[in-house]
């Protein structure tokens, strides 16, 4: 489509989101915020009604003060009625769900659906963006429906993978590393120049590439950055064996620029929404154009024996499971969100029950979200009533929270003092100084001789439950 427009910077445009999920809110608000007037849609019509009064339907840093303030501001609105979110679009971001099917194929009946509503509402020239994480080749189907479905609609298909991570998803999508547009017309690379001028004209890198490619780069950020968590936890299990410690491991590689520090935390494993699709689809995607990328299974493969090899040590510190009080200390799949989708803690938790734990949760944020996806599970209103008696406290997120925990106190409302830090995050000398045997991942675990210590009076558990 060879239509030409002047760029104009900070020009107001038209813009619609579909699916306002974790990414499709956070770009509903981000858009706005850049100046653009925005509609988000989304067929969850709950949802739509909580965003409508300002309410957010999950935890985000800043985001509902942002919300209420673009509401506020006129230029966000929702709407449950794809058509009339849809009528005057200029750019429409697809942001729904790409949930992976039973083989690890991304289902992408969402996008499906999305580029249908396009279809039969959008108006001519519209832009249609993939900011979902779609397999390579996704927009040529996009492309096919909208032709298909539309009567003569003339319009331009774009990948806009989105960068953002949860937990600092508002400050991510203000402040990208990069912005990656991957287009194949003129046209849709002078719109997307346009919406994205505000955040450019402040010097955030814009990255241009054929579809294909940005739609490839997204799965395979998402899959190397899997990859160093599984790297890290491998290397957990030789340090523990070779009496090294994992955490200066990992210091001394990640000093070396071409490695860098990040991700390569051993702990639990990656979770979460989207790497464990991620890999899997990359995995699948490869395996259909005829690659068998074996690498990709073994990384799941580990971060699996990752949850394993927690549970495995919370055995090894208090014997058997069956009975013993355990106290799981973060559920959501990682700090700064209350998202427990394929949160590691919450597998440690399924497997910590069948063993007979009676186990008992505490998160800062995620405690609705955890009594959602496991009904049974007890959670506790505070770290230290979920400890209150219990045999063993597993840190499962590293919520900068328990970095800060009075360990005193906890060994004081602790039947055993014993601690199995699944995340690396308390001070290893503080613990050890407070009588805890402690045992960390990939480094060496300190064990006294005083694991009986205890039992804790009843006062003690009375104590910290009501301080609940
Ligand atoms: P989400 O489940 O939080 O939100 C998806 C939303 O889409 C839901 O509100 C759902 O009701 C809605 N929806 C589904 N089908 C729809 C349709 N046909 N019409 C209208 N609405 C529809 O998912 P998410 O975490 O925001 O992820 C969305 C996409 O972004 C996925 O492809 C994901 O891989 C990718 N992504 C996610 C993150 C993240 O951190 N969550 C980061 C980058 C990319």
């Amino acid at each position: 489509m060879a239509r030409q427009r002047r760029p104009g910077v900070n020009e107001r445009m038209k813009v619609t989101v579909i699916g306002t999920g974790h990414v499709g809110l956070v770009t509903c608000v981000t858009m706005s915020m850049l100046g653009h007037d925005v509609v988000g849609t989304d067929m969850d019509q709950e949802k739509v009604a909580l965003l409508r009064r300002g309410i957010p339907p999950f935890f985000e840093e800043g985001l509902e003060q942002a919300l209420r303030a673009e509401l506020t501001s006129g230029r966000l609105a929702f709407s449950g009625e794809p058509a009339d979110a849809l009528r005057d679009a200029e750019v429409v971001f697809i942001c729904v769900g790409t949930p992976a099917r039973s083989d690890g194929e991304a289902n992408l009946i969402a996008m499906e659906g999305a580029a249908r509503d396009v279809a039969h509402h959008g108006r001519d020239g519209v832009v249609v963006v993939e900011k979902s994480t779609v397999p390579a080749g996704t927009s040529e189907r996009v492309r096919l429906t909208l032709t298909r479905e539309s009567r003569g609609l003339r319009f331009d298909v774009a990948s806009n993978p989105e960068f953002l991570r949860e937990g600092t998803a508002l400050a991510d999508s203000l402040r990208p590393d990069r912005i990656v547009l991957g287009v194949q017309s003129d046209w849709a690379r002078d719109v997307l120049r346009r919406l994205y001028a505000p955040l450019t004209d402040q010097g955030h890198e814009l990255l241009e590439t054929d579809i294909a490619t940005a739609e490839l780069a997204k799965h395979a950020a998402n899959a190397f950055l899997a990859m160093k968590i599984s790297f890290s936890n491998g290397l957990a299990r030789i340090c523990e064996r070779a009496g090294a410690d994992v955490v200066a491991v990992a210091d001394v590689m990640g000093s070396d620029p071409r490695i860098g520090r990040a991700f390569l935390n051993a702990g639990l494993g990656y979770g979460g929404y989207c790497f464990p699709k991620d890999v899997a689809a990359l995995d699948r995607l490869a395996s259909r154009l005829g690659y068998d990328f074996r690498l990709l299974r073994e990384v799941s493969r580990m971060n699996d024996e990752a949850v394993e090899a927690a549970a495995a040590k919370v055995h090894e510190a208090v014997w058997n499971i069956e009975g013993k009080r355990i106290a799981l200390l973060g559920l959501a799949f990682k700090a700064g969100t209350d998202d427990v989708r394929f949160s590691p803690a919450l597998q440690l938790a399924e497997r910590l029950v069948s063993a007979g734990a009676d186990l008992h949760g505490y998160d800062p944020r995620a405690a609705d979200t955890a009594r959602e996806e496991l009904p049974d599970l007890n959670v506790s209103d505070t770290a230290y009533a979920a400890a209150a008696g219990a045999h063993c406290v597993v840190i499962a997120t590293e919520w900068p929270e328990f970095r800060d925990l009075d360990l005193a106190r906890l060994r004081e409302v602790m039947a055993y003092p014993v601690i199995v830090d699944a995340r690396n995050v308390l001070d290893r000398e503080a613990v050890a100084r407070a009588g805890f045997a402690y045992y960390p991942t990939g480094r060496t675990a300190i064990l006294t001789t005083d694991v009986t210590a205890g039992p804790v009076s009843v006062e003690a558990v009375a104590v910290a439950s009501g301080a609940a």
